[in-house]
């Protein structure tokens, strides 16, 4: 089965395309020491379509070969307050609605074991994680009596006991093969009534606020409510709710082992589809928009701000990506350091004095007053844009 012909949820062959992005960094977020390693780091197409009869999106030129981590590489996202309180709630939550009070718990993918830790520490009497990524390394949170991490991929035939629920977070987005990962579960859960927590980050939130910086060669599946319903009925699950949280980026499942419905398709596939048409206008437009800029620009520019956003942007400007001459960030841990394919070096705010650049670009609107304070306070009267989407 192929992912350029056939949709890797309901086996569907009329796709339809959304959005591309080409010649894309494989790891956006990792910086590199020069501009000759970054301008060599590995590089995919992203081309986006979407399955005509589910709705569900991916990336048809995604290559699973590629998608090899480097040492160092850093997934977890970090632990802000906000964050923090998240996982804490969630984990809380989770132990209330699924009664895991003294009971065991798997989770596949469990990164650092910073939620088996919550778990634990909430009332789960064991948490087991499974965790390729963590082979070799050290965390804090298997401190904990109960809290064990097994450094290898999930599969069903690892489980020597029994178990009392199954958590799955971030992970379905980077399989090629979602499928039978779902069924591996539900063949392991047999005829017990364990339920699943599943979350991914929300491409229906993704797509309604055109934020097409979410876009990346990481994630090869862009999971709404409705293919994830579909995913799981298909796999022999009823879901007991599908939410958004984290300010809607991120989509929470939460479902029941039931008997498989192989043909279900979500009556909200027609407006999943919709959603991604505007999208793709929408994202192409504005695109375009700073490409025409950018090329009339009489001048240099730079973009502030050297994560993702800024990265994926830089990246998808393509040619016209000519007049920047560098990318601006407040964490001294990058400065020095070059984006991966656009090769723009990372300098501290203090550097614009010198740089002088004609126009800088903000890629996240939250930071828009700050940084223009910081600008003007460097007697500097650069034209500033926000990046919108
Ligand atoms: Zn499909």
């Amino acid at each position: 089965m192929s992912l350029k012909t056939t949709c890797p949820v309901c086996g569907g062959t009329d796709l339809r395309g959304v959005f591309i992005l080409g010649n894309v960094p494989v790891i956006c977020n990792q910086l590199w020491p020069n501009a000759e390693t970054a301008r060599a780091a590995p590089a995919g197409d992203v081309d986006l379509m979407r399955c005509g009869a589910c709705a569900m999106i991916w990336n048809t030129a995604f290559e699973p070969d590629r998608m090899v981590y480097a040492p160092g590489y850093e997934n977890a996202l970090h632990f802000s307050p906000k964050f923090q309180a998240f996982a804490e709630d969630l984990a809380k939550g989770l132990v209330e609605r699924f009664g895991l009070k003294g009971r065991h718990v798997v989770e596949i993918g469990c990164g650092d074991g910073h939620m088996l830790d919550l778990l634990v520490k909430h009332g789960a009497a064991t948490a087991t994680g499974f965790d390729p990524s963590m082979e070799g390394k050290e965390t804090p949170f298997t401190a904990r009596d109960g809290v064990e991490i097994v450094p290898e991929y999930f599969r069903s035939d690892q489980l020597n006991r029994s178990f009392d629920a199954i958590l799955c977070r971030h992970v379905l987005e980077h399989l090629d093969a979602p499928m039978p990962l779902l069924h591996d579960i539900r063949r392991a859960i047999g005829d017990r009534d364990v339920p699943v927590y599943f979350e991914v980050p929300n491409a229906g939130w993704m797509l309604r606020a055109v934020s097409m910086w979410d876009v990346i060669y990481e994630h090869v599946g862009y999971w709404t409510a409705a293919s994830m319903e579909t995913a799981f009925r298909r796999a022999g699950f009823e879901p007991a709710s599908v939410r958004e949280g984290y300010d809607g980026q991120f989509l929470m499942l939460e479902a029941a082992p039931a008997a498989p419905d192989p043909a279900w398709v979500s009556p909200d596939a027609t407006e999943v589809a919709a959603d991604a048409d505007a999208f793709a206008k929408e994202a192409n437009g504005l695109l375009e928009k700073w490409r025409n800029r950018l090329g009339q620009l009489d001048g240099t520019a730079v973009i502030w701000g050297a994560g993702s956003k800024g990265i994926t942007f830089a990246n998808a400007l393509g040619q016209a990506a000519e007049p920047l001459v560098a990318l601006v960030d407040l964490n001294p841990r990058k400065h020095g350091l070059h984006a991966p394919g656009v090769a723009l070096a990372v300098v501290a705010p203090d550097a614009l004095a010198k740089v002088r650049p004609d126009l800088l670009l903000i890629s996240n609107a939250l930071y828009e007053a700050e940084i223009t304070a910081h600008v003007r306070g460097l007697a500097l009267d650069t034209e500033i844009a926000v990046v919108a989407g």
